[in-house]
């Protein structure tokens, strides 16, 4: 379509700006989705550069640094960098702070995607091994001279080990090395990794950070030196996150605390609940005391462990599925960190590509299933579980 007058042109551009006399303070940061904001001339837009001002998304957005900042507040760091997805912010810190010829020493426990990332590495002359992080002689015994970076999740995804933190951000400063965590399990709310130790934290803000199962981001905070680092790598690898994605994350944040906290004593509960049943053969849950690292976790994280649990079920993939169809409340969906309980089944999603001899080294097995707590009422959560649980037993009574 041409347009050849300028009332026709003008469909281009009215209503396309605010009256500023009509503008006052909003109480909601508005949405900002402009890939770019318009500049008068040649010095205006370097004077834009030189204030870090807005002229194009993948380099700057309000909305994007609106959630920068609550991610620094939160995480009490300098500075931090928004990211879309929580793998990029694994990718992008990764590839900033290494070069070839190094090494990294990595939990073997951690998510399966970040285990398969930090694999690729070995393409641009980057070498992994990967530990029981819960063994710091294991940890200690691999670093050698060319080991930059130790890296750890404060909770691991499945099997829900605990990172000692200050100790493992002790041994990689005494052979010069950073520590990256990836605190997704437990949220800025429940533990400070920076304070203990860490040179970098990351969340997956897809889950409990958001918490609403809408949106994909991450962040990645750290002292103002290593975040420029990594931000200058991000605009040229593109990975900054989506302005309406932070416009949401930062609304879902807002009440990131009280849902963690009902999280964390549901989670409490139904461990114990599962704990006590005669078809569940393990539960993997810090706040237990049957948790091997629970005198840790109780020093760490204040008496307070996360909406993250895993459990083994008695019985075959026939029992699973039973179990999966049974429950009403509780969804079978591959995500977590959302306000409502879903169940997940790492051997069928976040472990489908590892190795057997792999998955059995880290203890993942068929039986194994992974739950997100939400925020119901407790009594209606732990009634789905045992009303599940019963029409097993009635079946397997038959
Ligand atoms: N880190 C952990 C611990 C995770 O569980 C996940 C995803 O489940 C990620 C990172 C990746 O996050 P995203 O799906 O936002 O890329």
């Amino acid at each position: 379509m041409t347009y050849k007058n300028e009332q026709n042109t003008n469909i281009l551009y009215k209503g396309n700006k605010i009256n500023p006399n009509r503008v006052s303070d909003p109480e909601v940061m508005p949405l900002y989705l402009s890939t770019a904001h318009n500049v008068a001339d040649l010095d205006d837009l370097q004077n834009t550069y030189d204030r870090k001002g807005y002229a194009y998304t993948r380099s700057h957005n309000a909305n994007r640094d609106g959630i920068a900042e609550l991610m620094t507040y939160l995480e009490q760091s300098e500075n931090s960098v928004i990211t879309n997805t929580g793998m990029s912010a694994i990718s992008t810190t990764l590839l900033a702070l290494l070069t070839s010829g190094d090494h990294v020493v990595a939990d073997k426990t951690l998510y399966g995607e970040s285990i398969d990332f930090l694999k690729t590495l070995s393409k641009y002359g980057i070498l992994v091994d990967f530990v029981d992080v819960t063994n710091l002689d294991e940890v200690a015994s691999v670093i050698n001279a060319n080991t930059r970076i130790l890296y750890t999740e404060t909770v691991s995804n499945p099997m829900m080990t605990v990172a000692n933190i200050k100790a493992i951000a002790d041994l990689a400063h005494s052979h010069q090395s950073y520590l990256i965590v990836d605190n997704t399990f437990m949220t800025p709310v429940l533990f400070h990794a920076l304070t203990d130790g860490a040179d970098v934290v990351i969340n997956s803000l897809t889950k409990f950070a958001n918490g609403h199962g809408d949106v994909t981001l991450g962040s990645i905070s750290a002292k103002a030196e290593i975040i420029e680092k990594i931000y200058n790598l991000q605009v040229l690898l593109g990975t900054t996150g989506d302005p309406f994605d932070s416009w949401l994350a930062t609304r879902g944040i807002r009440t990131l605390d009280l849902r963690v906290k009902k999280q964390s004593s549901n989670a409490l509960s139904l461990a114990t609940f599962l704990e006590n049943h005669q078809l569940i053969s393990k539960v993997y849950y810090a706040g237990l005391k049957s948790h091997p690292q629970h005198d840790l976790a109780e020093a760490q994280f204040s008496n307070q462990y996360g909406g993250m649990l895993s459990f083994e079920l008695k019985g075959d993939r026939q029992t699973i599925n039973k179990f999966l169809q049974e429950l009403n409340l509780t969804k079978y969906a591959m995500t977590l960190g959302g306000i409502r309980t879903t169940i997940s089944h790492p051997v069928s999603s976040s472990h489908y590509d590892t190795p057997e001899e792999e998955k059995a080294k880290i203890g993942i097995t068929d039986q194994l299933l992974r739950v997100s707590v939400g925020i119901e009422d407790e009594a209606d959560l732990i009634h789905d579980f045992e009303y599940a649980l019963s029409q097993i037993e009635l079946e397997e009574g038959e």
